[in-house]
Order: C-alpha cells, then structure tokens, then sequence
C-alpha cells in the first residue's frame, strides 16, 4: 500500500480463540480513548457481505474448499482495508483491529498453505504498528472458550487445529509483532498490552493526545 497517506496508527490482536484478545481490545480502547485518542474499533471477519459469509462456516467448514476460503478472507480484507482501515489511518486514527493477516496466514496455514505464501497474497494490506500476539497453553484456551464463553468448539477452535494454529503464530517472524502472555488475568495481561502500546505510540502521538 504505498500509496497510503499513512497517520493513524494500526495496532492488531492476534491469537488464537479463547487468549482474550476481544476483552483487551475493550480495555485498552477505553484505555486510550480515557487518554484523548480517537481511536476506531474494528474486527475481521467483518460484517461485510463476505465477513457474512465467512461467519457462516464457522460451524460447518466442509461447505467451501481450503481455496474458497482463503479467498473469502482475502476479500474480506480487501474491502475492509478500502472502506475502513486506510481512511481511517489518513485520518490519524488509532485503530485496533480484532484479527488481521497474521491470523489467516496461521489458521489457513493450519490447512497446508505455505505461511510465507499467504503473508505474499496479503501485501495489499498496510502491515500494523504492532501486533500483539496473545499466547497461552492451549488447555487455558479451551477452558476459556468452553466454560468462560458456555460455548462448545467451532470448526476452527477443535484442539488439534488450535494447536497447530498457535505453533504457525509462534513462528511467525515480523518487526511488528510482540509476543503477549496471556495467562495472567485480565488485569495483568492489560498492563502488558499498555507496556507494549506505550512503546509505540510516544513516536505518533505529536498533535494528537
Ligand atoms: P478471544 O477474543 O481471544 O477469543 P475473549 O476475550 O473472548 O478471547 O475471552 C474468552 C473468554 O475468556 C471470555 O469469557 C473472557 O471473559 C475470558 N477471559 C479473557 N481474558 C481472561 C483472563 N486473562 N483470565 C481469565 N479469563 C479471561
Ligand atoms: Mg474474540
């Protein structure tokens, strides 16, 4: 995206199901917003019409091919960056953004794709700020999901793909990335989520706070 007027500030949460990615997103938009940023809330998949779609195979992935898929979040991305993410940076947003490409690159991987190939098909996204990568041991994961949520597993949430998933996470290797554990509670892990922010956004906030 070279051609982004590029203001605003793009922090994306990453990880797999039930590391608590949705709560801390809350709390550091409250966080910020307490500290005078305007700050734009958002998520993939989107509620766009191919968001739509894909929230339809969360409970029966055998309906689309691995390919149909990974096409399907790609659009969905293409129109979330073109309707939401790129105005919203040339405006001098702080957007925080639940999932991004990192998440496609290790729950499509988990499916065979090549991670590196994936990472390639998504160079029309703006790379984010930061990208905290939530980690913790699987068990707290599908504890969290199945008695916190009172849900049973999604498709994408059964163990075996999980922990796949969360070993493509793990070795994923960019700038921007910053490995959070999540284990602790919701206010430990907030404060690491703060610790890791205010590295960044010293750098951006001239004007702004
Ligand atoms: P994610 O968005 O990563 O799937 P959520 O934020 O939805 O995770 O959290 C999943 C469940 O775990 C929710 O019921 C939430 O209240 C709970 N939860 C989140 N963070 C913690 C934590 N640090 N300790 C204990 N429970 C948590
Ligand atoms: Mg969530």
């Amino acid at each position: 995206m070279t051609s982004l007027v590029r203001r605003g500030i793009l922090i994306v949460f990453e990880g797999t199901d039930g590391t608590g990615k949705s709560t801390q997103l809350q709390l550091l938009g409250h966080y910020l917003q307490d500290r005078g940023y305007s700050i734009l809330t958002t998520r993939e998949p989107t509620e766009g019409r191919y968001g739509q779609k894909i929230r339809s195979l969360y409970m029966d992935r055998k309906q689309y091919s691995r390919e149909e898929e990974l096409e399907l979040f790609l659009a969905d991305r293409r129109e979330h960056v073109r309707q939401v993410l790129a105005p919203a940076l040339e405006q001098g947003k702080v957007i925080l953004c639940d999932r991004y490409f990192l998440s496609t690159v290790a729950y499509q991987g988990a499916l065979g794709f090549d991670p590196e190939h994936i990472l390639k098909l998504n160079r029309f996204a703006p790379d984010p700020d930061l990208a905290l990568l939530f980690q913790v041991p699987l068990d707290t994961g599908l504890d969290r999901i199945t008695s916190g949520r009172g849900d049973l597993l999604n498709d994408f949430e059964q163990r075996d793909n999980l922990a796949r998933v969360a070993a493509i996470f793990g070795a994923i290797k960019r700038p921007y990335i910053r490995p959070i554990d999540a284990g602790g509670s919701i206010a430990e892990v907030h404060r690491l989520v703060i610790e890791c922010v205010h590295s960044l956004l010293p750098v951006f906030s001239t004007g702004r706070v």
